[in-house]
């Protein structure tokens, strides 16, 4: 099965058609600057880049430069539309009412639509890459897979607010959770390492990107995570805050004489380790500054090792114990100097590491030694890739196919 992953943004739309057999990319690229100008960048593997200024007035228009792209008689890599055999899309938000992925009908588009108000910026754009698609592809199926629906399995404890219960009834205002389907695809390959997949297990997946999430999983199921209502909760991210005092946020809007909007604003955008070292929100950049000297670029490092470390601390205590912890993302599958901070902090875990292998970037290893108590992984994650096997499983699962396909770590 050929399956067309769709990520779209308010102003963009990424894409991978992947083969869900040899679970090989066959083509991968982004659509930039809907409803600006437009510009498609299209990467057939094995095959000469494309970059396109085209106009683009809306996702539509972008889809159809995107499948025109597919099917070109050079630079194409399948023959035709015949050739797409589903389409899964991400979407940010599913509330509460998204657990698992689903098979996208009109039901299903009016409940994605009726969590726009938990992710105003996202969960619409989400809805205006589904119907392009549908406009252009009417028959294929289509999957929506949810960043949040992983976290769904966490406890009241865990994911209510102290606040009144009213506004968790009336508001739904909870800890949602995001970056469901990394965490969901690298705790699975990580039970499947350390041959825990049917038993009881608590492991502790650490996603360390421009984004970052630490999940606590036990018996392969969340049972807390570090972000919140939004991604702009738990860990110092990029750009992000992370979790702060919400007093600060009035005291900052009285002060700077903002709006609550804009201080919110300002935590997203102009905090985080870019808004503490005021260099930038690139650990490459970081780690450069911080060796020449530049004594806010350490700081920024440190906390950001601190906080993650706290966060790992906290979810061995929520689960008593812990057997194994993964590291992914751009930070986590590329700074062993980070990884190396972080694991410091946990030495009473009986935690060591080994020098040799954590400098290794990118690919799959142990960077524990064999005497370490808790074992720690770098696992490179894959979203389009987990995207792309769950709509393959549903899709088979509502026809009469055969399984063809690799089923190694479906999100079933
Ligand atoms: P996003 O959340 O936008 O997907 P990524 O997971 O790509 O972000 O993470 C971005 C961060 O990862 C940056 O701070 C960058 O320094 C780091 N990073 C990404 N790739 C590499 C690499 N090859 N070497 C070192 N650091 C990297």
């Amino acid at each position: 099965m050929n399956v067309f992953v769709v990520n779209c943004g308010s102003s963009s739309l990424k894409y991978q058609l992947i083969d869900s057999v040899s679970e090989q990319v066959i083509a991968k690229g982004l659509c930039e600057r809907i409803g600006i100008d437009g510009r498609l960048t299209h990467k057939p593997t094995g095959k000469k880049e494309v970059v396109k200024e085209v106009a683009m007035p809306d996702h539509k228009v972008a889809v159809s430069y995107v499948l025109e792209a597919l099917t070109d008689s050079e630079n194409g890599v399948i023959k035709d539309l015949s050739a797409i055999d589903a389409v899964g899309h991400r979407i940010v938000h599913g509330g509460e009412k998204f657990a698992n992925s689903v098979v996208i009908n009109d039901e299903v588009m009016a409940a994605i639509e009726e969590c726009n108000d938990l992710a105003p910026l996202h969960n619409p754009a989400n809805l205006i890459g589904i119907s392009a698609c549908k406009a252009l592809m009417p028959n294929v199926p289509m999957v929506a897979v949810f960043d949040t629906a992983f976290h769904q399995t966490m406890p009241k404890e865990a994911y209510l607010y102290g606040i009144p219960y009213d506004y968790y009834e009336q508001f739904k205002v909870r800890k949602y959770g995001f970056h469901g389907t990394s965490h969901s695809f690298v705790s699975k390959r990580l039970l499947e390492i350390i041959g825990k997949e049917n038993q009881d297990s608590k492991v502790i997946i650490c996603h360390l990107g421009n984004g970052s999430s630490v999940t606590a999983v036990k018996n392969g199921k969340s049972v807390d995570t570090s972000m919140g209502f939004t991604p702009l909760d738990g860990l110092i991210m990029g750009t992000r805050s992370g979790s702060i005092d919400p007093a600060v946020v009035q005291f900052l809007a009285n002060k700077l004489e903002r709006s609550l909007d804009e201080v919110i604003t300002i935590l997203n955008k102009k905090s985080g380790v870019e808004g503490i070292s005021g260099v930038s929100s690139d650990f490459r950049d970081l780690d450069a500054a911080s060796m020449e000297g530049n004594e806010r670029a350490t700081t920024a490092l440190n906390m950001f090792a601190y906080r993650a470390a706290q966060y790992v601390g906290s979810y061995v205590a929520s689960m008593n114990g812990v057997d194994a912890i993964a590291f992914t993302a751009g930070i986590g599958e590329n700074n062993s100097k980070m990884r190396k901070a972080i694991c410091d902090y946990l030495g009473y875990l009986g935690i060591t590491i080994n020098e040799e292998a954590n400098a290794v970037r990118g690919e799959e290893i142990c960077i524990s030694t064999a005497d370490s108590k808790v074992a720690v992984y770098v696992i490179p994650t894959n979203e389009e890739l987990a995207i792309a096997r769950e709509t393959v499983a549903l899709v088979l699962l509502f026809s009469d196919q055969p399984n063809p396909v690799n089923t190694k770590g479906t999100g079933f």
